[in-house]
């Protein structure tokens, strides 16, 4: 069996291939045991060491047992804007639809964590049809995101079944996707699929990819074949520790979605879900991390740093911050203080970033 060519699923598969040691066995059953674990092909490949940026995304980890006192199943309260199953709705203008919460690979850092996995999870015709049957009486909703689970996991039959019944929704004018198929699944993303995701109204592409290496060749033939359809793609990251956490790699990343023509479009605060402190970046952090790429990387690859705040309050950017609106004073790209009206001399101060 060639192993780069297969997916591992289990604690066995992962300390035969050298990923886990077998003295972490009996944690990682009880980790594999509460949380999906699969490692697709396309990241098994990239993987040098269990420690390495896309090993540490994928492979279970003992301190995933280890929950933190603010660590809660739900983190950003979806739970209580689910009008019906399948939906969440906390914007007026926009809801998202779950059809499955089946994934290409499951993250170890997943907010969805408690919820996403293999088993179930689809929702079935008559659930699908109620979740479409309220969006069609909802007519202040313009956009539905595609969400789950990865809605590119769906065969393309029924995927087109449901891109179908939104883009034929006249207040609905926007769809969106949200997806890791494209670099955790390429060879997923066939013709077929690309012609499911086409509807006469807008269909956006939100690509989550985390690392530079994640945009391998086969990935770039996936988007390629999505933007052959005139469907713009995002790009949307979670700021990780041991993964993307230092100037060099972060720009890495968003260069590398600019060059595939993808817009970087959010950089997310890990949100806190059960056993993920391992991955943490306190917010000060990614605020110096992004200060330091602006100027020097070009405006195209600069993402809004985001936070979903806990319990369902929705999401909000949280910096890096320039002006100072009270004080009448703004940073340049350098860190050096302004006045924030024309013709002033250059204030003395600190050249701190942040
Ligand atoms: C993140 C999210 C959205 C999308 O928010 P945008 O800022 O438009 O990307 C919509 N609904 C819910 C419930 C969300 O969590
Ligand atoms: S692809 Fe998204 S939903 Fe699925 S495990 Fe990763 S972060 Fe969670």
């Amino acid at each position: 069996m060639n192993r780069i060519k297969s997916a591992i699923n289990g604690i066995e598969g992962l300390i035969a291939s050298g990923l886990a040691e077998g003295a972490d066995r009996d944690a990682l059953d009880a980790v594999a045991a509460r949380y999906a674990t699969l490692i697709p092909p396309a990241f098994r490949a990239l993987i040098g060491r269990p420690d390495d940026a896309i090993g540490r995304q994928v492979i279970p980890h003992p301190d995933e047992l280890s929950v933190a006192a603010h660590e809660v199943a739900d983190p950003i309260g979806d739970d209580a804007f689910s009008p019906v199953p399948g939906i969440v709705h906390r914007y007026a203008d926009r809801a998202l639809l779950k059809p499955l919460l089946v994934c290409p690979l499951y993250c170890r850092f997943c907010f969805r964590r408690e919820h996403v996995g293999p088993g179930g999870g689809v929702l079935d015709e008559a659930a699908l049809q109620r979740a479409l049957d309220w969006l069609a009486g909802r007519d202040t909703i313009s956009e539905v995101i595609l969400t789950g689970g990865d809605p590119l996991m769906l065969s393309p039959r029924r995927l087109a079944r449901i891109v179908q019944a939104l883009d034929a929704m006249p207040h609905i004018t926007t769809i969106r996707i949200h997806s890791r198929v494209p670099v955790a699944a390429p060879e997923r993303l066939t013709e077929a699929l690309a012609d499911a995701m086409q509807a006469e109204g807008a269909l956006w592409l939100v690509l989550h990819a985390n690392h530079a290496s994640e945009f391998t060749p086969e990935a770039a033939v996936a988007i390629r074949r999505v933007q052959a359809r005139a469907i713009p793609v995002l790009g949307q990251s979670v700021l990780l520790r041991g993964v993307n956490d230092d100037e060099a790699t972060l720009e890495a990343l968003l260069r590398a979605m600019v060059r595939l023509r993808i817009k970087p479009y959010y950089l997310h605060q890990l949100d806190a879900a059960p056993g993920t402190s391992r991955f943490h970046v306190p917010i000060e952090e990614g605020r110096r991390l992004l200060a330091g790429l602006r100027g020097r990387v070009t405006g195209l690859a600069w993402p809004t740093y985001v936070l979903d705040i806990p319990d369902g309050h929705g999401k909000v950017p949280i910096g890096p911050e320039y002006v100072d609106a009270a004080a009448g004073t703004v940073r340049d790209p350098a860190g050096r203080l302004h006045r924030l009206a024309p013709g002033g001399a250059r204030l003395a101060g600190a050249h701190a970033r942040g």
